[in-house]
């Protein structure tokens, strides 16, 4: 009742008689006020999360959760002839993420609020953030994204500073998001803009002026960097970030009584990834500007920042010519070439120089030496870091490595996404799993009760009808309810390699074309962007497209077999088609795939994964047992082998293999060539056969024969259900909030 009064009161009349757009307005304000409400921790140290990218999905909803009011509302509005979800769709996804990273910040800050800690998240506010993605002539097309105006969460604050770059100086402002913890405090996203941003600037597609610093800014997540103006504007963005975040974090602490020699006991930076590097110089730099030696600086810079690496993919570790820094932060490179000069006097090896003899700056070694942790994203990755990419880091500085597996936040990857596998999980062990996670395991007890197990088909079976109307309404896709769903869903990126399940869908296509037609029929869904610049991904997603129209098409193939791209994938799709999965592809080339996130969403909503030793899968694969996973494929410790040794030939696969021959050759085939653009597909096909750098042929027979295992697995539905409880029963680990302990354990050390 006095939820329904609030709600009238912001909108001047009766709910029923207010439009959605109204009632999501409304429904925006009074959580904002609920929100504010909330104290938020004013303990003495606090953490800083930076981040060039947080991907933090639709908000209502998930405060709705978080403040305890989403059932109330649903009802309350239900009671009003109103349904939730239209109310939800109203709201624009902020695109302020590209992928996994960016989705991990979103995870932790929300776990970070939910155990109340003082903390907060620093990053940029892009207009037009991450492009929206969408198909035409088989092909990925760019265009903008206004979230803004769609939006709303966004608040103006009167918080902003100077930012000097090499020609001008920009004055900042920062924008605020507020963060629900779940029953507990609030937190802030706190994001840095300037006022002269154009949205004007943006011709046909995505493309604009690189140079109009002043316009562009702010304009796009990463823009296209394949060119020398995008990587310039890329460091402009970088620098603007960190020098606010900076200048921020050094405000606050001496508001909070800091003296500056003592920052780290009133602040924690945790850098995500590289793109935050230069907070480390800036910071050293405005220290020594408010009277500290050099010395001094440095050791106090070191003692506060914490560096995660999220990848060991070479081209993915940030590396800047010295001469654009002089351009474009002219005032950081004194501090840059001292930092260099100290690890040269301390260390012969050329290998761990931050300005190397081409004078190209690497951003990470910066965080290593001049950081006092590092932190890599799943056991694996960790073990990769120590023992191979980082080992002379690791043999210099032992004592910073440390391992911290991500996790994903439940609230939204379960409570939110799955109501109905939630509500049955309350209903069996209680709801003392929403604050600690781990109690999922009583969840096992249910393995031995058929009607349990049936319970938890019928669930999926509902998920599935859910996103077959979703898909039906939204992208005008037909999906067979009955079929198998197998869902592959993330970046697209020759490691992840889409390519190898594309290379299943043509040898099961021609399987059935040959009278060989499976038990089950299989839906393969794929969801993916590819970077603006990336050719080759580009090409997959051609490869995929052209397939999807052959296999549908074909009355003698689609009753067995779909193939369906969604467009734009992104938060708000991933919370529809996880909870529908049947089997997750988790297909990494071993050693590559630093964690991954979306293999233990799909876990905890009951998807058997069918994957790779790579990333968190090998936690995965410990947890549940062999039993419950499709473990293929070569294990990182060969893969890393063939790379040092350059012995991996795709030759000597596809010219042995006469089935990989045939799935190749049709890429190029006539059927193909009918309904695709022959460049692509050649050059896809020969990029595969002549380099094929992540080795997809090297376990594409394995992958082909572990995932008919799977599907032949799936018509003992019984024995299915008790593989689905299994991965559910065990995700407890890969909640975020676990991973954020340990962070505040090892790395943070805040008090309460
Ligand atoms: C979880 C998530 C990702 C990361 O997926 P991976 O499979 O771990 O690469 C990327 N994009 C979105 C929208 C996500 O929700």
């Amino acid at each position: 009742m006095k939820l329904e009064m609030l709600v009238s009161e912001k909108l001047g009349k009766a709910i029923s008689e207010s439009s959605n757009q109204e009632i999501y307005q409304a429904l925006m304000a009074v959580v904002q006020d609920m929100a504010e409400q909330k104290e938020s921790n004013a303990g003495k140290k606090k953490v800083y999360y930076v981040s060039a990218e947080f991907l933090i999905g639709k908000l209502l909803s998930n405060n709705m959760i978080n403040l305890g009011i989403y059932e109330d509302v649903r009802k309350m509005l239900a009671a009003n002839g109103k349904d939730i979800c239209e109310i939800e769709e109203i709201e624009a996804e902020p695109s302020l993420g590209n992928g996994g990273l960016g989705r991990l910040a979103a995870c932790f800050l929300d776990s970070i609020a939910t155990l109340g800690y003082n903390g907060a998240g620093i990053g940029l506010n892009y207009h037009l953030g991450l492009f929206q993605q969408k198909f035409a002539d088989h092909m990925q097309k760019e265009t903008k994204n206004p979230w803004m105006d769609r939006s709303g969460w966004l608040k103006r604050t009167d918080v902003g500073f100077p930012v000097s770059f090499g020609n001008m100086t920009l004055q900042s402002v920062m924008y605020e998001i507020l963060v629900t913890g779940y029953g507990n405090r609030t937190n802030k996203l706190q994001l840095f803009d300037i006022d002269s941003v154009d949205e004007s600037i943006v011709q046909d597609g995505i493309s604009f002026d690189k140079k109009e610093i002043a316009k562009n800014l702010t304009l796009f997540l990463y823009p296209d960097d394949s060119d020398e103006d995008g990587r310039k504007l890329r460091i402009y963005q970088q620098y603007f970030m960190v020098s606010n975040g900076a200048q921020l974090i050094l405000k606050e602490c001496e508001a909070r009584g800091c003296n500056l020699y003592d920052l780290p006991d009133y602040a924690v930076i945790q850098i995500n990834d590289t793109h935050p590097t230069m907070i480390i110089p800036e910071l050293i730099r405005l220290l020594i500007a408010r009277g500290l030696s050099v010395d001094d600086a440095i050791d106090v810079v070191s003692r506060t920042c914490a560096y995660t690496n999220h990848t060991i993919l070479a081209e993915a570790l940030e590396k800047w010519p010295l001469h654009y820094l002089q351009e474009i932060v002219p005032q950081l490179v004194p501090i840059i070439e001292i930092l260099d000069d100290k690890v040269r006097r301390k260390y012969a090896d050329e290998s761990v120089a931050v300005i190397d003899r081409n004078d190209v700056v690497h951003m990470a070694h910066i965080d290593i030496h001049y950081g006092f942790s590092v932190n890599g994203v799943a056991a694996l990755h960790t073990q990769i870091l120590k023992e191979t990419e980082l080992h002379h880091f690791y043999q210099l500085y032992p004592e910073k490595f440390n391992n911290k597996t991500n996790g994903i936040t439940f609230r939204r990857w379960l409570f939110h996404c799955n109501p109905l596998l939630a509500d049955q999980i309350t209903e069996w062990i209680g709801d003392g799993y929403k604050k600690d996670a781990a109690e999922l395991k009583k969840l096992e007890k249910f393995a031995s009760d058929e009607q349990s197990l049936q319970n938890l088909l019928q669930i999926k079976k509902e998920n599935k009808h859910q996103l077959s109307e979703y898909l039906k309404r939204t992208q005008g896709i037909e999906l067979n309810e009955d079929s198998v769903f197998d869902i592959q869903i993330k970046r697209l990126h020759e490691y992840k390699r889409q390519q190898m399940n594309a290379l299943y869908v043509i040898y099961k296509y021609l399987e059935i074309k040959s009278g060989k037609l499976p038990k089950t029929p299989i839906t393969v869904i794929f969801g993916a962007k590819a970077a603006p610049a990336y050719v080759i991904a580009k090409d997959i997603i051609h490869l995929i497209l052209c397939l999807q129209e052959l296999v549908n098409q074909d009355p003698e193939v689609s009753p067995y077999l779909n193939v369906v791209m969604v467009e734009n994938y992104n938060v708000t799709l991933a919370e529809k088609l996880i909870p529908a999965c049947d089997i997750s592809e988790q297909i990494s080339l071993a050693s590559k795939e630093a964690s991954g996130t979306g293999n233990m969403k799909f876990m905890l909503n009951g998807a058997v994964t069918l994957g790779t030793e790579d990333g968190a899968n090998v936690e995965i694969h410990q947890f549940v047992g062999d039993d419950n996973i499709y473990i293929f494929g070569a294990k990182s410790d060969e893969v890393i082998a063939h790379y040092e040794k350059s012995d991996y030939r795709p030759s000597d696969y596809y010219t042995k293999n006469p089935m990989i021959q045939k799935a190749v050759e049709f890429i190029t085939g006539p059927q193909m060539m009918e309904i695709g653009k022959k460049e692509n597909l050649e050059r896809l096909s020969s990029e595969l056969k002549k380099k094929d750098w992540f080795m997809t042929f090297l376990d594409l027979e394995d992958y082909i024969r572990t995932k008919e295992r799977a599907l032949e697995d799936y018509t003992d539905r019984k024995t299915w259900a008790k593989k689905m409880l299994a991965n559910i029963s065990n995700a407890g680990f890969f909640s975020s909030d676990r991973t954020i302990r340990e962070y505040n354990r090892d790395i943070w050390k805040l008090g309460d």
